[in-house]
């Protein structure tokens, strides 16, 4: 079987999409159920039913397009990515995986490939947390990983909820039909940009992904007692940035010495109150994020923290209060889909990166109820969420390729 992806063609409609923009080129803004999103999603699905795909929607506007196997019952070999893009972002993040999938089932057509399988592409809603402050949204129902009853209640900054939004840009059906059966799929492979610097630093073609990284995040409250900077003495303090301090160190160490480079930690907000040059800092507000690829390494430098809130608590007497906001699992990508990567790699002379997906993406979500894997390609710099993301034609289309002939084994 001859594979050809049509570079110049797939070039020409991520140009094309990127026209459906709320910002002036080459930025692209595109939020989830605005009308640029919805014109933008009915010229996907056009592109879809010329290719002869049969398009369908679930209630939050996850968008499915099958090629039908010749075993209409048999688990589907699935691909995709999202099309909604923050603001002020570029054209590849997401486009390249959906665009790709695209093209490669159009390339298998071409080449008179026949799958067992029905091979899907899907459209992801809401990858992007821009809207309504959720990561995912769209595979998070999918997967059954967030509730129905959670995802009713989200709303956007005008007040508006995601239940009346969705079903103002037409999306009508049950939330709770979207989660997807049990042994849906086959596999699942999304291509998307690297959105980090390793592949073109290391001059490598291809990233096939093996882990995906996972944020657990907390806020962190430390309550002490404030009072005049000149008037009261250092005995008598209980400082709250003093105990915050502590805190933050201790993270950092815990992170550090998990034994594993893949385990990282961050306080990037520290609220201070009253936050004035002459006054003891009473309260402060921390935010947290812990990373990593392995879930008990992960829980190891939270229990530390715990332990290290306990022990800071008491010797400084300062009230400290922890509150988990969110904890994905990470994901371990399907074995099996990485050896068919790799085996297509290798025919074609690509060279590949085995590597970790720091920024966490729908697959994470959709490895709860399916085998699935990565593929990254080189994007410029590594820049990615500004306009001048860049991803070259040669690397999108050779990613295509290899995404072409992993379906095309998935689903013979
Ligand atoms: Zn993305």
């Amino acid at each position: 079987m001859k594979i050809e992806i049509n570079q110049q063609l797939l070039v020409s409609e991520i140009e094309q999409l990127a026209t459906f923009s709320d910002a002036d080129p080459p930025a692209v803004t595109r939020v989830v159920f605005t009308s640029t999103d919805l014109k933008a999603r009915a010229w996907m699905k056009d592109r879809c039913r010329n290719a002869g795909l049969i398009v369908r929607e679930d209630a939050i506007g996850n968008t499915f397009a099958r090629w039908v196997g010749s075993d209409s019952a048999a688990p589907v070999v699935g691909t995709g990515s999202h099309i909604d893009a923050i603001p002020n972002a570029g054209k590849y993040d997401g486009v390249v995986g959906v665009l790709g999938g695209l093209e490669a089932i159009r390339a298998l057509q071409r080449a008179q490939f026949r799958p067992r399988h029905s091979i899907e592409l899907l459209i992801f809603t809401s990858e992007e947390p821009t809207r309504f402050g959720i990561g995912c949204l769209g595979s998070r129902l999918l997967s059954g990983t967030l509730s129905v009853d959670s995802a009713r209640k989200l709303a956007d900054n005008d007040g508006s909820t995601v239940e009346d939004i969705r079903r103002r840009a037409g999306f009508s059906g049950e939330l709770s039909q979207v989660k997807l059966p049990d042994n849906y799929y086959k596999g699942f492979v999304e291509l998307h940009i690297e959105q980090g610097p390793l592949l073109e630093q290391e001059g490598k073609i291809l990233g096939l992904v093996e882990k995906i990284a996972a944020p657990a995040s907390l806020r962190v409250t430390i309550e002490g007692e404030g009072g005049h900077a000149g008037a009261v003495l250092m005995p008598n303090r209980h400082d709250a940035l003093c105990a915050a301090a502590e805190l933050i160190l201790s993270l950092e160490s815990a992170a550090r010495t998990s034994g594993a480079i893949d385990t990282v930690a961050t306080v990037g907000i520290c609220d201070v109150f009253p936050g004035a040059v002459n006054s003891i800092p009473a309260k402060v507000r921390l935010s947290v994020d812990v990373r990593d690829t392995d879930l008990t390494r992960r829980e190891v430098v939270l229990k530390k923290l715990e332990e290290t809130c306990r022990t800071t608590s008491a010797e400084r007497q300062v009230a400290i209060h922890s509150e988990l906001l969110n904890a994905d699992a990470p994901a371990q990508c399907d074995p099996a889909i990485l050896q068919a990567l790799r085996e297509s790699c290798q025919r074609r002379q690509f060279s590949f990166l085995t590597m970790t997906s720091r920024a966490y993406h729908d697959s994470l979500f959709m490895s709860r109820i399916a085998p699935v894997s990565m593929l990254f390609i080189p994007c410029r710099h590594g820049y990615s969420h500004r306009p001048d993301e860049y991803a070259s034609p040669e690397d999108i289309a050779r990613g295509t390729l290899v995404l072409a002939e992993t379906l095309s084994g998935l689903a013979a």
